[in-house]
């Protein structure tokens, strides 16, 4: 039977792109299959076969059963930023951003700042791929700098990961004003606003771009695929991800790259193994900014990660939430506090998380402006335990607080972490984590 790839119309931010192709239609791989009409990108065809299905929202097509490494190539330009656009790049970090608007700005000499934190937990396959393609990389860099009139680079990588950062400085080269810098291993540095903080040294309000700053952040994989679309004429059919957690033998991270857009979530299991018995949720995304999803639910061009996760702990003590600007948002850790079968009593946000335009924002993501008084009117609602989405750095004060109060703590990774052995979010020891 044919392998079905659904590829859906909205890959990005901006609105879904429109159906150029008919039901029926034989495609190659390449073929562009969909163009948006404002903000967003196209849609091309990630494998070779036949349309089978097109909706409001996806284009079903049924493989063919050999698949060919050869793909229908963009048109060829002299502008770099047509050549993106037509390769339909966005944001391959999670965020989605057309990434053509990107390298449409004029830096005047400022600077392009490559995101190579990788700043979820057990994520791992953007250090995989500044190991395995540091070359492309540094390419990708170099048609970015031109776009966008960029004077230097500033290549921003946890410094944990030494074999990563020691493989790219290998490729540069001398003029190509490239500088590593090396950041904390802190949840969230990869935050837009805390990489130019960490590498710039400037604090941008929370409604400013980094343009403000006189830079650009591209993700890794992004400037991976800006070579490829201008060097290979390849549009994005292929996404970069790690799949990780309960599933097969062990709970390593799985690297794959270049997975085909459309692929269902349940091919991914399959490949490592399957879902190792009873489980609590599948994310896709990383353990703090994912959401939950279906074994039925596809690979678009920003997926990062598929998580399998052990069942949830139940919490019987009335719960409450406080909610991060960078990590999961009120409605998130109430799907998990139900899926906890606990009840909720109160909510409140770090008070560093702003209101912008309906998104929360963080004044200065990751450095913490104290949890006392969340956590204590919490206390006052009721709560005898609280589920937290906070910062590395945040999650020591909740600690430093909510134990004296005889309150348990919980955070929206836990169920993750537990799952792989891996430490539990917290800077400071657990007094009495568990639940009842
Ligand atoms: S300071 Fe508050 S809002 Fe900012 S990252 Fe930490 S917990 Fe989130």
């Amino acid at each position: 039977m044919a392998k079905n790839y659904k590829l859906l119309l909205k890959q990005s931010i901006g609105g879904p792109a429109k159906p150029l192709v008919k039901n029926g239609a034989t495609v190659k791989k390449g073929t562009l299959l969909a163009q948006p009409e404002g903000l967003g990108v196209p849609l091309h065809a990630s494998v070779s076969g036949k349309i089978t299905e097109i909706t409001d929202t996806y284009i079903m097509i049924a493989a063919d059963a050999k698949q060919s490494a050869d793909f229908e190539p963009i048109a060829k330009s002299d502008s770099i930023v047509e050549m993106v656009k037509a390769a339909g790049i966005c944001g391959m970090g999670g965020a989605g951003f057309p990434t053509y608007v990107k390298l449409g700005t004029d830096l005047k000499g400022g600077a392009i700042v490559i995101n190579a934190v990788e700043c979820e937990p057990l994520l791992k396959h953007n250090i995989k791929q500044v190991i395995a393609q540091p070359e492309k990389i540094r390419r990708g860099i170099q048609l970015a700098m031109q776009a966008t009139n960029a004077g230097r680079c500033l290549f921003a990588i946890k410094e944990k990961n030494a074999e990563a950062i020691a493989a790219f400085k290998k490729v540069i080269k001398d003029g190509d004003n490239i500088e590593v810098r090396a950041l904390p291993d802190l949840y969230p540095m990869g935050e837009e606003r805390a990489i130019i903080r960490e590498t710039m040294g400037v604090m941008l309000g929370v409604d400013q771009l980094p343009a403000v700053a006189g830079a650009v952040i591209l993700n890794v994989e992004t400037v991976a695929r800006i070579a490829e679309a201008v060097d290979e004429r390849r549009p994005v059919i292929s996404k970069d991800l790690t799949v990780v957690g309960k599933v097969g033998k062990d709970r390593e991270s799985h690297v794959f790259l270049d997975i085909p857009i459309g692929t269902p979530v349940q091919e991914l299991l399959d490949m490592v193994g399957g879902i190792d018995g009873e489980y609590g949720e599948i994310i896709m995304g990383g353990p703090f900014t994912g959401k939950s999803c279906t074994p039925e639910d596809v690979v678009v061009k920003t997926t990062g990660g598929i998580i399998v996760t052990m069942e949830f702990l139940n919490e019987k003590r009335p719960l409450g939430l406080l909610v991060c600007a960078c990590g999961a948002n009120e409605a998130r850790l109430r799907e998990i506090a139900g899926k906890m079968n606990a009840n909720v009593v109160g909510v409140q946000k770090c008070k560093q998380a702003q209101d912008v335009r309906g998104a929360l924002k963080c004044e200065n993501p990751g450095n913490c402006p104290g949890q006392a008084e969340k956590i204590m009117e919490l206390r006052k609602a009721g709560a005898q335990a609280v589920l937290c989405s906070n910062c590395s750095d945040c999650t020591n004060t909740v600690m430093c607080v909510a134990p004296k109060l005889k309150m348990a703590v919980h955070h929206e990774t836990d169920h993750v972490m537990r799952t792989v052995g891996h430490a539990l979010i917290r800077r400071l020891p657990i007094e009495e984590c568990k639940a009842n």
